[in-house]
C-alpha cells in the first residue's frame, strides 16, 4: 500500500512541455507527479501561446523566469543551470511528441511522453536507440493501467485462476463526437487531421489504452493475426476513423474482438475489459475501478473489491485508498509516475509503461491501418 512516503532518494526536478491552462490532460500528469512528493514542478512551456503559458506557469508555482516561451527555450536555459531541470513530461498534440522528445533526450533530460507516442515504429526504434545511448528513461502515460485492480487481474491470469486464456473482449466508446466538428475544440481539430493526428483518429486517441492494459494481463500472449475495420461515421474525418473494430487472434490460439468509437450516441464513457478463460473470467469497467467481476463457471458470480484482503499480494502493493473509499484514475496516475521516476533513480518496478509499451502501442496502430487499407483483411502481424 502507498502512502505518500517518499520512496525516492529526493524528489525529481520535473518540468512539462504543453498541458497548460487549456490542454485537456495536463492536469492529469500533475495529479500523477504531484501527489507524493516525488516529482517537483521547476519549469514548462506550457502552452503554444507563450504569454498564456507563462501566465498559467506561474499560478501553478513555477518561477516568472522558468516559464519559457518554447520547448527550445526550456532546453537551452535548463541545461545551463546546475539546478536545471532533470525529466519533462510532453503534453502536447501528437504530431509533436517525437521532435520534443527528441530534443530532450538529446540535451540529457528523460522524457514522459503521452501516447499514441509517435507516428511510426521506425520513429520509436529512433528514439530507443537515442535513449539507450544517453542513459535516459522514457517512460508512456497509459492513465489507467497503474490501477491496482489491474495489477489484480494480471495476478489472477499469471496464477491459472482463469485457465488458459480463450476469448478477449474489450471497448473504449463515447459519444462525445457523434456530431459533426464544425466549432470544435483545438483538441478536437487536430485529432481529426492527419498532419496532426497521426494515421489514426480514435485508434491511437482511446484504442492504444485498451491494447496496453491487454498486454499488461496477458503479457505471455502474442498477437498473430489482426483485422481492423474502420469508418468515418463523419465524413469530414476521412481518412481517419471515428469508429473502428478490430479482431486478434493470439499464439495460443485465443480471440480477441476490441471496438472503439467516438460516435457512441449517448455513451459518457465505456472502458470496460473481459478475460475469458477455460475455466473463468474476470470483467473491469474503468467507470468502477473498483469491482473486479470474478466469474468462475458453474459457480455464482462475485464482486472483487479494491484494497480487501482476499485479493492476491498482487493487487495491495500499490492501492493507495484502502477499502472503504473510490481507488480512481488520479491513483492510477500517481502510480504511473512514481514507477517511472524509481525507473529514473536506477531503480525500475518489474514492469511500467516505458519506451518499449509506447512503441507497442504504435506497432498495433500500424498493424490496424494496414489491415484497413487493405479493406479490412485478415494481416500478420508485423
Ligand atoms: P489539447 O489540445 O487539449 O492540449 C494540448 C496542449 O499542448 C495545449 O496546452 C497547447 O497549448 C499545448 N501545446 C501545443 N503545442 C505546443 C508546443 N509546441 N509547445 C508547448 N505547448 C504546446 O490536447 P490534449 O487532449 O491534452 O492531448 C495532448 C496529448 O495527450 C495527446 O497526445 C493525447 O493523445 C494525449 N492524451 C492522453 C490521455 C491519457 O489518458 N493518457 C488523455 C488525453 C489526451
Amino acid at each position: 500500500m502507498i502512502n505518500g512516503e517518499l520512496q525516492l532518494a529526493r524528489p525529481l526536478r520535473w518540468g512539462m512541455v504543453g498541458g497548460g491552462r487549456t490542454g485537456q490532460v495536463g492536469y492529469k500528469h500533475r495529479t500523477g507527479a504531484l501527489r507524493d512528493g516525488t516529482y517537483h514542478l521547476v519549469c514548462g512551456a506550457f502552452d503554444v501561446d507563450a504569454a498564456r503559458g507563462r501566465d498559467f506557469g506561474m499560478r501553478v508555482g513555477v518561477a516568472e523566469e522558468r516559464c519559457y516561451d518554447s520547448y527550445q527555450a526550456l532546453i537551452a536555459a535548463e541545461t545551463a543551470r546546475a539546478d536545471g531541470v532533470e525529466v519533462v513530461s510532453v503534453a502536447t498534440p501528437n504530431f509533436t511528441h517525437y521532435e520534443i522528445t527528441k530534443a530532450l533526450l538529446s540535451a540529457g533530460i528523460h522524457v514522459i511522453c503521452e501516447k499514441p507516442l509517435f507516428f511510426s515504429v521506425a520513429e520509436c526504434d529512433e528514439i530507443a536507440a537515442l535513449a539507450r545511448e544517453k542513459g535516459l528513461i522514457v517512460g508512456v502515460t497509459y492513465g489507467y493501467t497503474g490501477h491496482p485492480m489491474v495489477a489484480q487481474m494480471a495476478a489472477m491470469v499469471a496464477k491459472g485462476m482463469l485457465g488458459e486464456i480463450r476469448i478477449v473482449d474489450m471497448q473504449y466508446t463515447h459519444g462525445f463526437n457523434a456530431g459533426d466538428d464544425t466549432g470544435a475544440s483545438e483538441a478536437q481539430q487536430w485529432r481529426v487531421d492527419p498532419a496532426r493526428s497521426g494515421g489514426t483518429f480514435v485508434l491511437g486517441d482511446i484504442g492504444t489504452h485498451l491494447q496496453y492494459l491487454s498486454e499488461i494481463v496477458l503479457p505471455h500472449l502474442k498477437i498473430e493475426k489482426l483485422l481492423c475495420d474502420r469508418t468515418a461515421f463523419i465524413p469530414s474525418r476521412a481518412p481517419l476513423e471515428d469508429h473502428a473494430t478490430v479482431l486478434m487472434h493470439y499464439d495460443n490460439g485465443a480471440r480477441a474482438r476490441l471496438w472503439v468509437s467516438s460516435v457512441d450516441a449517448g455513451q459518457m464513457d465505456a472502458q470496460r475489459y473481459r478475460f475469458v478463460g477455460a475455466k473463468a473470467s474476470v470483467e473491469w469497467h474503468a467507470a468502477r475501478p473498483d469491482e473486479l467481476l470474478y466469474e468462475v463457471q458453474g459457480e455464482p458470480s462475485r464482486i472483487l473489491h479494491h484494497g480487501m484482503p482476499y485479493l492476491e499480494e498482487e493487487g495491495h502493493e500499490y492501492d493507495r485508498m484502502g477499502a472503504l473509499h473510490t481507488e480512481g484514475l488520479g491513483d492510477s496516475w500517481a502510480n504511473i509516475y512514481l514507477w517511472i521516476a524509481q525507473a529514473i533513480a536506477g531503480n525500475p518496478p518489474a514492469r511500467y509503461p516505458d519506451m518499449a509499451a509506447g512503441t507497442s502501442g504504435v506497432r498495433w496502430l500500424e498493424n490496424c491501418i494496414r489491415s484497413a487499407e487493405a479493406g479490412g483483411a485478415w494481416v500478420d502481424y508485423a
